[in-house]
């Protein structure tokens, strides 16, 4: 068997219903998998599902809620049978400096990031315990590594996202979970077009600094999804891998 195939394997996609959740998703569904795709907006799924092919489903679910969390993994369960891959790539940034933050702006996007990754996470547990093992994928960023004046949340959630991978790395390795985190590069999404609108120069000051020389596209992610959610990553845990055509080794 191949150790890259997810044939018979079933996969939550968090915030998979664009972006770079529906780049991996295509990835998954590329391998076999069947791809849940979660997401609080459901009429942006039906353009994703229509990539995705009959086998893919959407269950809506706000990450930042603990029961929703829960009862994406049950309905999931109910619907499929299974539970082998978890993806927690919903994500949020809100761009200001520090002093200018809401302590509402703070917990939005920690809630967002790194407690929802928390919640559904500890949600998918239980049946990947029963069932003999599991794959998690957590979504970091260039963020993990580095500062922007405009991201001190993100940039602490994003820290976090690492540093829980690797705690929940060695509390499920004997269940035989697997949790892993990716960092992408800067990937052309709904999410880095705001940004671009709103810090000047970024687009071109990405472009230059990248030794790939372009942005990434949400497609660029769907390889190293297969292979953490595939046994050939079986050996990988609490790692985080850049995705990011070099971005993070240039000067
Ligand atoms: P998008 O804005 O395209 O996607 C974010 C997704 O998260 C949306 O599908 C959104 O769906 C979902 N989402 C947001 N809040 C919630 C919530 N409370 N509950 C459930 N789903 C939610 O951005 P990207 O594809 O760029 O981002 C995906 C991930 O990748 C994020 O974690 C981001 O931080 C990370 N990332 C992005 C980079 C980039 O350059 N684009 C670089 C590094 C990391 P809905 O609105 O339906 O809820």
């Amino acid at each position: 068997m191949s150790l890259f195939d997810l044939t018979g394997k079933v996969a939550i996609v968090t915030g998979g219903n664009g972006g770079i959740g529906l780049g991996m998703a295509q990835g998954l569904a590329g391998a076999g998998a069947r791809v849940v795709l979660s997401g609080r907006d459901a009429a942006k799924a039906q353009t994703a599902l229509s990539r995705l092919g009959p086998d893919a489903a959407f269950i809506a679910a706000d990450v930042t809620k603990g029961a929703a969390c829960r009862e994406l993994v049950a309905e999931t369960l109910a619907r499929f049978g299974r539970l082998d891959i978890l993806v927690n790539n919903a994500g949020t940034s809100i761009r200001k400096m520090p002093q200018d933050f809401t302590e509402a702006e703070w917990h939005h996007v920690l809630d967002t990031n790194l407690t929802g990754a928390f919640l559904c996470s500890q949600a998918a547990y239980p049946a990947m315990q029963a069932a003999g093992g599991g794959k998690m994928i957590n979504i970091g960023s260039m963020m993990t590594l580095f500062g922007a004046p405009y991201a001190t949340p993100y940039a602490a959630s994003k820290g976090g996202i690492v540093q829980m991978s690797r705690a929940l790395a060695t509390a499920w390795a004997k269940d035989n979970i697997q949790v892993n985190a990716v960092l992408p590069g800067w990937i052309d999404t709904d999410l880095t077009r705001t940004a671009r609108r709103q810090v000047e120069g970024l687009h071109d000051r990405v472009a230059a600094r990248t030794p790939a020389g372009r942005w990434g596209v949400p497609e660029d992610l769907a390889g190293v999804a297969v292979f953490l959610a595939g046994r050939g990553s079986d050996f990988v845990t609490g790692t985080a891998i850049p995705v990011d055509g070099g971005y993070s080794i240039a000067t």
